[in-house]
């Protein structure tokens, strides 16, 4: 069985046109799926009833099955998603000033074993399909839906669970899919892909103009990047630096690192200047995150002078430096915190 919201709207097309109807009709179809939030092709109302047998009998929507949800006193939510196959992964709302942002993940698990992170430790188990990735929009702007919030999901970060950029192909679908006027609509401005770095890749989503992009970067130097990234030897940092020159950027437009601060390990001055000088050839922003301790990893959270120290030495050169304010802390929702306990099937869900 297909299931629908892994189609691109083409792909939904030539289905349609395979079952002897006209492909205008995929339209309405998609209309179904995204804006209305569709589950059960029998409800598709405004679809003629042959066509809607014909599409039961050769497509079915998926959406993830919600095993757990724990809101955090900040607002936060984390929703632990069951796939079709038993594996599970986790999505993070996060509620800001005027609208909510989903954090997304791309795969069950993660191959980049990044020491400091929680999916790191579970290994890579497999890719996201597109429709598991858009199913995380679906289930978060329906949990909003249902308890009559008044404000909406704007923003899409891809910082869950996994590299977006090794599931490249699907990674494309899932933009496509978002951008669809008649669909989810989500404009380029309003989606973040945040990588690590995957040079085969990253010029190339450069070149789509789908979503801004996010530099995992959190250390100034090769040596440093390796200790606690070790993926990164795959990539070096100087090779990573000039792909990042030739990346295309809108008007007005940066590139945003990401830098989780480690006690001791990525925070003194000397590594602030480093980063200084390492981003002088680019347009960059820098996204300071303060580390949350995990249990079972290693790192210690700096402390809050040591964290203005660094903003400010990049302040001074110039460089806009935000220290991103951790949310979701103590249902371990926040960056790199991410573990999807694999006993959702034993607790059943909704
Ligand atoms: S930080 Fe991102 S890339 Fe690194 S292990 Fe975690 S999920 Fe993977």
């Amino acid at each position: 069985m297909t299931n629908l919201t892994d189609l691109t709207f083409h792909e939904l097309e030539a289905l349609i046109v395979s079952l002897g109807e006209p492909p205008y009709r995929a339209r309405q179809v998609w209309q179904w799926l995204w804006q209305k939030g569709c589950r059960d092709i029998s409800e598709m109302t405004d679809v003629s009833k042959a066509l809607r047998t014909r599409l039961a009998e050769r497509a079915t929507i998926a959406w993830p099955r919600v095993v757990r949800v724990r809101e955090s006193g900040d607002g936060t939510v984390k929703f632990l998603l069951g796939l079709t196959d038993g594996e599970a992964v986790e999505c993070v709302l996060i509620p800001e000033k005027d609208h909510y942002t989903a954090c997304l993940s791309t795969q069950v698990g993660c191959a980049m074993g990044c020491g400091f992170c929680a999916t790191g430790m579970l290994g890579f188990r497999r890719n996201m399909t597109p429709g598991e990735m858009l199913g995380q929009v679906l289930v978060a702007r329906q949990y909003l839906l249902d308890r009559g919030e008044a404000l909406s999901l704007r923003n899409l970060v891809f910082m869950g669970m996994g590299e977006p950029l090794l599931n490249y192909e699907n990674l494309l679908k899932t933009l496509e899919a978002l951008h669809h006027p008649q669909g989810l609509d989500f404009s380029s401005r309003r989606i973040t892909v945040s990588t690590a770095g995957v040079k085969r890749h990253l010029l190339d989503l450069g070149k789509t103009g789908l979503c801004a992009l996010a530099i995992s970067l959190h250390a100034p130097t090769q040596e440093k990047r390796e200790q606690i990234m070790p993926a990164a030897a795959r990539l070096p940092l100087g090779e990573l630096m000039e792909i990042l020159r030739q990346y295309p950027l809108k008007s007005r437009e940066s590139l945003t690192f990401e830098y989780l601060l480690l006690a001791g390990v990525n925070d003194a001055d000397a590594d602030a200047r480093e980063l200084v000088r390492l981003l002088s050839h680019v347009k960059a922003k820098v996204n300071l995150i303060v580390y949350n301790a995990t249990p079972g990893l290693p790192f210690r959270q700096p402390r809050p002078e040591r964290v203005l120290a660094f903003q400010n030495i990049l302040k001074d050169k110039g460089i806009v430096a935000t220290i991103r304010k951790s949310k979701g802390t103590d249902i371990a929702a926040a960056c790199g915190q991410l573990r999807a306990e694999a006993d959702c099937q034993a607790e059943g869900g909704a």
